[in-house]
């Protein structure tokens, strides 16, 4: 699916420009038509684009934003932001070193929160890690969404009886077996291999016969196979929501059991009331 022919572009001229304020008078304003105003960041003239064909924002006299790392701002860039009380949209943070960047978005609890829409390089990537320390993913998934499918359910890892279950890592499309859900015991492994060290056959169960308790123990962990994956989310450092457009965000993760890649689903709108109340990333939707 395709829903990039929704989404209004806000200046074809400027790369990365576009911004939801910029000072009138010293104080943060939204982008009314004719008006000017100063970047909050670097103090050049910012000018109102108010077309009836795009979405009100504010844009560098000049050609180009003052930050590198500003992405141009989508209607789903704008919807995150609002989620979010005026004064933690595009909040600038100076490092020690006296690098100055605007985050889309800083949380009352001190969180900073980037909303990506773009592709994005691991030194990109992880220079905005470093930088910001403190600081949770949201990427715009939908364009992925065809090349993502989720599968099988997982059992709370940090249940004994889950601890013994190696799962076949699914690499394939939904159909086959693996997709559907397999395992292996890491205690019948370890008994097989005391009884014939050379073998390399081992019982293999479906997760079909114990749907019912790993359903009972589901705290929204799965399987997924993405095809062409965005590798640099899969080796970011700080916590990766993927938004596909509907409520059910996805998170993620490795699952510590055998450790094979996972996602864990949260509901957008959990997501959201932590994301305003916590002050830690590791600690949102733990
Ligand atoms: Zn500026």
């Amino acid at each position: 699916m395709h829903h990039d022919v929704h989404w209004m572009q806000l200046d074809s001229r400027g790369q990365g420009d576009g911004m939801q304020y910029a000072l009138v008078e010293g104080v943060p304003q939204e982008a009314t038509s004719g008006a000017n105003g100063i970047c909050g960041q670097c103090g050049a003239p910012a000018v109102a684009k108010c077309g009836p064909k795009v979405m009100h924002h504010w844009a560098h006299a000049g050609r180009k934003n003052c930050d590198p790392w500003w992405e141009n701002e989508t209607e789903w860039h704008s919807a995150w932001k609002n989620l979010f009380p005026s004064q933690c949209r595009e909040v600038s943070h100076t490092a020690p070193t006296g690098e100055v960047h605007r985050a889309d978005i800083k949380s009352p609890g001190g969180l900073y929160i980037e909303v990506q829409h773009s592709a994005m390089t691991d030194a990109e990537r992880s220079s905005r890690e470093e930088f910001y320390k403190n600081l949770v993913w949201i990427v715009d998934a939908r364009k992925f969404a065809s090349s993502f499918s989720l599968h099988h359910i997982l059992p709370d890892p940090s249940l004994e009886w889950a601890q013994d279950l190696a799962w076949v890592r699914v690499s394939r499309p939904p159909s086959s077996h693996s997709a559907n859900g397999m395992y292996f015991k890491f205690s019948l492994i370890a008994k097989d291999k005391a009884e014939w060290p050379e073998g390399n056959m081992h019982e293999v169960f479906s997760l079909h016969h114990i749907m019912g308790q790993v359903e009972a123990s589901y705290i929204g962990h799965h399987q997924y196979h993405w095809r062409r994956p965005h590798t640099t989310w899969l080796s970011a450092t700080c916590p990766v929501y993927l938004d596909f457009g509907t409520e059910r965000m996805m998170r993620l993760e490795t699952y510590p059991v055998g450790n094979i890649p996972c996602v864990r689903l949260i509901s957008k709108s959990r997501l959201i009331a932590d994301l305003l109340s916590k002050t830690s990333a590791g600690d949102v939707c733990l």
